[in-house]
């Protein structure tokens, strides 16, 4: 039996982010004792990275705007393949989280009058993201973090200890969810400082790990984004759904290449900032497609006009969608009209006076400055797409969040699926891992009080082992027979400290005179081949025959992987964290290439150039993802046979009072004509 530190729960929260923190409050709010963990440095996580601001329509800054308005343009931005419930509970409970994180200590930009600022964003009708300068998801996290201690004190006058209901395990990675028969009954996970093994039982789990953006090359994610959560539902039995569906931002920086991928927020469209291509030209006026003629400007004068007067104007084209704006970059860039390094130029320079870029914008002005040596308040930035968020997730209740099919897990934030449907509109996510965050910390609650002493589940010491064993895999890895031998291409430990619990010989055993065999796989070229593939094959614009050669790719980096090999020990060593993260990513990229193949429709963040038209047919459609074998079985099971098997699910009809929000004209371009009838 593995020796692991073992700790008991109620709830455990996988993911320290937006969502999770949201979750975790409102766990121990209902008096449970909840663990939080997470792979960073609390308060580190990507939610940090946030710039532009959250979705909310409290009507500051236009006293028209309501929730109706703003699930409207939700369904719009998705194409109406939103899970229509979670839209509509995102809209209407979107303005209490934010006054909600105020009554905790943000602070967020004023108006003249006092009321929290709201600017303009992407495919919202009107300026409704409640923000902080350019640094949103920082205050986010901060407020949520205070709030977090505030509760502990609270816990330390009442039982003399801090940590009573409420812990943080930071720096540890979750690597399964265990379970007891069908019910989730824990998880097991390693410290990444010592690699000590560790499990926490609890009856709920709250998965919130965040996205996929580090399976594709260029990307404004951070390294924390592998697909963990995405996987671990997987691996425990619950559905994923809408995974062909990933979002490519417009403007990622292009250059220079180290930074590639690194996020300009939308934010400087919002104020104002408009695209040009190489002649100069503000060419998105060519790029409004059918379905959003009626609501755009089609000229300069209008589109100015709409800043100072969104009553009387249309709203500008570079405010359309984000996949409507990135389809449209890479168009330009195609037909020889980019930036010099492949991108198209952002200027918001000539725009607005340099002390109002600095002051809206500080972020951006010190990141281009820092990083590019470009001055954005006297000349244009360089931008192209970059693979941002991913729609798709695990599949949830839409009221109690709760995972298809797996008694005890939830899910929230940008690892949950549906709510966006094929496309997340900026500021969407953000006020979706308050309003889910906090709702899957209740029912999560609900769930674990609801049983009895009796009734909890029991973690087996047999799963433990497994678990152990599965993690413990890179450092014993197997070379494959047959070729001839070479230097082994595992890698070292950083740090190279010696100890940590179990450690073990590397698989560098391999090559040597004569050999037969294969050396050990290097993490990280598997990686870089996984980014590239992904890349290339799966990215922004898809065909067939490039998507069945991606699944070629992905087969072979899978079997490969089962050969990844790291040297040293457990201590602080990155090289094993990234092999036990390929297992992961390798999955959760299967699940992107298959759904991406069977949907032969262009919608959102899914563009078929085989394809190029949405599909009304399409549209009730999910598309969902699951282990083809049972998870315990997937070691046995060949990797070079697919690991997901796909089905096609209808999305339940949208409700009637929902469906007359929108005019009859404009569903007619979504929905069928037999759904219409309905
Ligand atoms: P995260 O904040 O990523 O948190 C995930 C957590 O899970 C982390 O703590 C991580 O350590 C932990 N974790 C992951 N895997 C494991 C594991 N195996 N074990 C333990 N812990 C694990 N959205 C907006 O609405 N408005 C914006 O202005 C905006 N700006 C953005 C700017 C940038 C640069 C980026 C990249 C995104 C932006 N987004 C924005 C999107 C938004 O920030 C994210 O979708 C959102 O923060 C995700 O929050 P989350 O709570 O789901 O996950």
């Amino acid at each position: 039996m593995t020796a692991v530190e073992r700790h008991n729960y109620d709830v455990v929260v996988v993911g320290a982010g937006g969502a999770g923190l949201r979750a975790a409050i409102e766990a121990r709010g209902q008096g449970l004792r909840t663990a939080v963990i997470c792979k960073s440095l609390f308060g580190k996580a990507h939610t940090v990275m946030a710039e532009g601001g959250i979705a909310a329509s409290m009507g500051n800054s236009n006293p028209h705007d309501n929730w109706q308005t703003h699930f409207r343009d939700t369904l719009r931005g998705g194409k109406f393949l939103n899970q229509w419930r979670m839209a509509e509970l995102h809209a209407q409970e979107a303005p209490e989280r934010v006054w909600e994180l105020e009554t905790w200590g943000a602070l967020f930009d004023r108006t003249k009058d006092g009321r929290i600022a709201q600017r303009n964003f992407g495919g919202h009708e009107y300026a409704r993201l409640a923000h902080v300068g350019d640094r949103t998801g920082l205050e986010l996290i901060r407020t949520l973090q205070q709030r977090i201690v505030a509760l502990q004190q609270e816990d330390f006058a009442d039982a003399g200890d801090f940590e009573a209901r409420l812990r943080v395990f930071q720096e540890c990675t979750v690597t399964r969810v265990l379970k007891d028969g069908e019910r989730v009954a824990g998880v097991f996970g390693y410290e990444r400082e010592s690699g000590r093994f560790f499990v926490i039982e609890a009856p709920a789990v709250v998965l919130a790990t965040g996205g996929i953006g580090k399976s594709f090359k260029v990307t404004s994610n951070s390294w924390e984004y592998t697909g963990d959560g995405h996987a671990l539902a997987l691996l425990a039995g619950a559905p994923l759904i809408n995974m062909e569906f990933v979002q490519f931002h417009p403007t990622g920086m292009v250059w220079p290449p180290s930074v590639k991928g690194i996020l300009v927020t939308e934010g400087v469209r919002g104020d104002g900032g408009v695209l040009r291509n190489s002649d100069g030209k503000r060419f998105m006026f060519d790029y409004v497609p059918e379905v959003f003629k009626d609501k755009y400007a089609t000229s300069e004068e209008e589109a100015d006009g709409w800043y100072a007067d969104p009553d009387t104007h249309r709203r500008p084209p570079e405010l359309l969608p984000r996949d409507e704006v990135a389809r449209a970059i890479n168009s330009e860039v195609k037909a020889g009209r980019g930036s010099p390094h492949g991108g198209v130029f952002l200027d918001i320079a000539s725009r607005l006076p340099a002390q109002e870029i600095q002051r809206r914008l500080p972020s951006m002005h010190h990141q281009f400055r820092e990083l590019a040596d470009v001055d954005i308040t006297a000349e244009p930035m360089e931008v192209g797409p970059t693979c941002h968020y991913v729609m798709g997730g695990v599949d949830v209740d839409p009221d109690t969040a709760a995972a298809g099919g797996v008694p005890g897990l939830f899910a929230a934030g940008e690892v949950a699926g549906g709510m966006h449907g094929s496309n997340r509109l900026g500021g969407n996510s953000l006020s979706d891992l308050l309003v889910f965050g906090r709702r899957a910390g209740l029912h999560a609650a609900r769930y674990a009080q609801a049983l009895t002493a009796s009734q909890r589940p029991a973690v087996a010491d047999a799963q433990v082992d497994a678990a152990a064993a599965e993690a413990l895999r890179p450092f014993s890895a197997e070379p494959a027979e047959g070729t001839d031998g070479a230097a082994p291409a595992a890698v070292g430990a950083a740090g190279g400290a010696a100890g940590g619990a179990a450690g073990g010989a590397a698989g560098g055993a391999a090559g040597g005179a004569g050999g037969a065999v294969a050396p050990p796989e290097n993490p990280y070229t598997l990686h870089q081949e996984l980014q590239q593939t992904m890349n290339d094959l799966v990215g922004i614009i898809r065909k067939e025959q490039e998507m069945e050669e991606a699944l070629t790719r992905l087969a072979d980096l899978r079997t490969r992987s089962r050969r990844a090999g790291v040297e040293g020990h457990r201590q602080f060593n990155p090289g094993w964290h990234l092999a036990i993260d390929l297992r992961n990513m390798l999955l959760v990229s299967e699940c992107v290439a298959r759904a991406a193949l069977e949907r032969t429709e262009s919608r959102g963040g899914h563009t078929r150039d085989d394809h190029p038209q949405m599909d009304r047919r399409w549209r009730g459609v999910n598309l969902v993802c699951e282990l083809a074998s049972p998870p315990d079985q997937l070691a046995a099971q060949d990797p070079a046979a697919g690991q997901i098997t796909l089905r096609r699910r209808d999305m339940p009809p949208i409700r009637a009072d929902l469906l007359d929000l929108f005019e009859k004209d404009e569903l007619r371009k979504y929905l069928t004509d037999e759904e219409l009838g309905q």
